[in-house]
């Protein structure tokens, strides 16, 4: 069996580097997902092996793993001679051999196969940005799953073949390292690969925008575009997406204010004069032309919406879109509500779960809502590896993290029910990397596990011996804007917090966006109410004693989250991969939220 399907997967990687993919239609992709993930178990082991052929003797390796012959090596034997030799890592444990990588060292240290791509990954070490390797394998597997994810939703929700798809996606500005190494997001080495171009001509739908679009580096002048070209192919558009919900939310917002200056430019095939780049000014007005009637039936649709705050403006204006598909879970959740808003009885349809270090699973249900979906992982894609975790009982004096871990198991091994970090061995030159997202096992498809993102894994909020991770606060943060809603018919746009430890006693500070007129005394109920959702045991013996403070609620006045977001663009993040920190104690955001803060409100919680 393992060998019929190691043959099967090597056929597979061959054909994928001589035409980008071997599968020639949806079933195909279907029947081989179906195929690996009833053998999950010896598919690990196998992966294991090719990942170790493929790099045996890096410097790396060779450190732990010393002469061992991966060739002469049975699978099994290797896997746990590898998971007992080769250590559990961290980014900050790889941090100085990337760096080499960076600045030119082109030896085998990672990798055999040298790197020149580096791609930015969320969150820093130690206040530097996190690089991780990118190989073409990266964006292959970035293909695959797309494939297969729209292979499944296609079966639920059949779109129009050579339709268009309204994508709201944006590069990154890329630089090179002093050893010549092109640094970008990893969504932006993906749209500039051959195999973005492969997925529009195997799952034969096109994107509205051209390249000098997405890659223009101007997130406004791309979002502008975005919507005057999805606007322009109106008809056409069978399904609207991005990587993550915010920046759907984030370009209809916008739409808000633009639409007027959008349906002059359909009107007379004109381009607004805010597109000032003259590569994107020339795509897009070899694109576009004059359309009166379509101008004419967009301000009237328009005009309507209005004194409906927008509601179900996707299916209004995309009257031929079957459905919206971005990342909807984990901190995308906070946007569901305004998503749903702009949806209305159109499908939400939560995308798949990866990361800059490596893909992990797929949406295999896309009919189920966001709050429900799970991932099945692919076996292929890495080698997964799982640390259980235990919640900590409480009053536990160590507050660096939220639970206790046992040994790292095998993708075989989970069970249903459990938490676990996910640690990942990766073609791209990862060793037992510990990726710090939580997830719990919620099922199975054929021997693979069907995966729950849980949350980050860092603790976000905590003083002393409380501990409130980024899902806590959401909760939290959830029961406030509900009430928000209810009492004053307003809108939470966007929020995040800190861990105010530079006053005695120290205290949580939530900061809040807000849309509609709302009176002090609903703010004050909200703060008193959030403070009261926090049920972290730590938390609520610290707030009885006074040993944390009451919370603090701020309202910062609108527009303030876009001035965070300008700040992480202004930084090389890209619109396609950002996401708020929930949490934070950078100087230059916390500056931003002080100098935009309107109001303040304290808890009476615990008075
Ligand atoms: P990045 O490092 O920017 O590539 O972001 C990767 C991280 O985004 C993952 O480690 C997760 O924490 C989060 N993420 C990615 N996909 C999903 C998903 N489908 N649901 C929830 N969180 C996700």
């Amino acid at each position: 069996m393992e060998s019929a399907v190691s043959a099967a997967e090597t056929k597979q990687q061959q054909q994928q580097h001589s035409n980008g993919s071997s599968y020639n239609d949806q079933n195909d992709i279907v029947g081989w997902f179906e195929r690996v993930s009833e053998n999950a178990g010896p598919v690990q082991t196998e992966t294991l092996r090719r990942i170790l052929e493929l790099n045996c003797g890096v410097e790396y390796l060779k450190k732990w793993l010393g002469d061992i012959q991966v060739q002469e090596t049975e699978a099994c034997v290797l896997e746990s001679l590898y998971t007992s030799l080769v250590p559990l890592s961290t980014h900050a444990d790889i941090e100085p051999l990337v760096q080499r990588i960076a600045d030119g060292d082109t030896g085998p240290i990672l990798t055999h196969q040298p790197i020149t791509t580096l791609s930015l990954s969320s969150g820093t070490t130690e206040g530097r940005q996190k690089y991780v390797p990118f190989t073409r394998h990266s964006a292959q597997t970035t293909l695959q799953i797309f494939r297969l994810a729209a292979a499944y939703r296609s079966r639920a929700y059949p779109t129009r073949e050579g339709g268009r798809i309204l994508e709201f996606i944006y590069s990154s500005k890329q630089f090179k390292t002093k050893g010549d190494i092109s640094v970008g997001t990893a969504t932006t080495h993906y749209y500039n690969s051959q195999e973005f171009k492969i997925k529009q001509e195997k799952t034969k739908s096109f994107t509205c925008s051209p390249q000098e679009v997405i890659s223009s580096g101007d997130y406004k002048q791309s979002t502008y575009c975005h919507l005057l070209l999805g606007l322009f192919f109106s008809d056409q558009v069978e399904f609207i997406t991005s990587t993550f919900a915010y920046s759907i939310v984030q370009a209809f917002s916008a739409f808000e204010e633009l639409w007027q200056d959008l349906c002059t430019d359909i009107r007379e095939g004109s381009l607004s004069t805010r597109i000032s780049l003259p590569k994107v000014r020339k795509a897009v007005s070899d694109i576009i032309s004059p359309n009166p009637s379509l101008a004419s039936k967009i301000e009237e649709n328009c005009n309507e919406l209005r004194g409906l705050d927008w509601c179900g403006l996707i299916p209004k204006l995309w009257p031929n879109a079957k459905y919206v598909y971005s990342i909807m879970t984990g901190s995308m959740q906070p946007y569901l509500k305004k998503l749903r808003h702009y949806a209305m009885d159109l499908p939400l349809v939560s995308a798949d779960y990866g990361s800059t270090e490596s893909w992990i699973g797929a949406n295999l249900d896309p009919c189920l809502p966001p709050e429900r979906v799970t991932f099945a992982v692919i076996p292929t894609f890495s080698y997964f590896e799982f640390i259980p975790l235990f919640r900590r009982r409480q009053n536990c004096a160590s507050v660096s993290d939220d639970f206790i871990e046992d040994e790292p198991i095998p993708l075989s091994q989970v069970k249903i029910g459990q938490e676990y970090e996910i640690v990942l061995t990766t073609f791209t030159g990862l060793y037992r990397y510990r990726l710090g997202d939580v997830v719990e096992v919620a099922g199975f498809h054929n021997g693979t596990p069907k995966l729950n993102f849980m949350c980050r894994r860092k603790l976000i909020l905590t003083i002393n011996i409380d501990k409130n991770t980024e899902k806590d606060l959401q909760m939290v943060v959830e029961r406030g804007s509900e009430l928000l809603m209810r009492k004053a018919k307003a809108e939470l746009v966007d929020f995040t917090s800190h861990a105010d430890v530079a006053h005695q006693p120290g205290h949580y500070v939530i900061f809040w966006e807000i849309k509609g007129e709302v009176e002090e005394r609903v703010l004050k109920d909200c703060c008193t109410e959030m403070d009261a959702s926090f049920v972290d045991h730590g938390y609520v013996v610290s707030r009885r004693t006074n040993s944390i403070g009451p919370l603090e609620l701020r309202i910062v006045e609108r527009g303030t989250f876009k001035k965070i977001l300008d700040y992480f663009i202004g930084n090389g993040a890209a619109l396609s991969q950002f996401k708020i920190p929930r949490c934070t104690s950078n100087q230059v955001i916390l500056r931003i939220l002080n100098a935009c803060t309107i109001k303040r409100f304290y808890s009476t919680t615990y008075d």
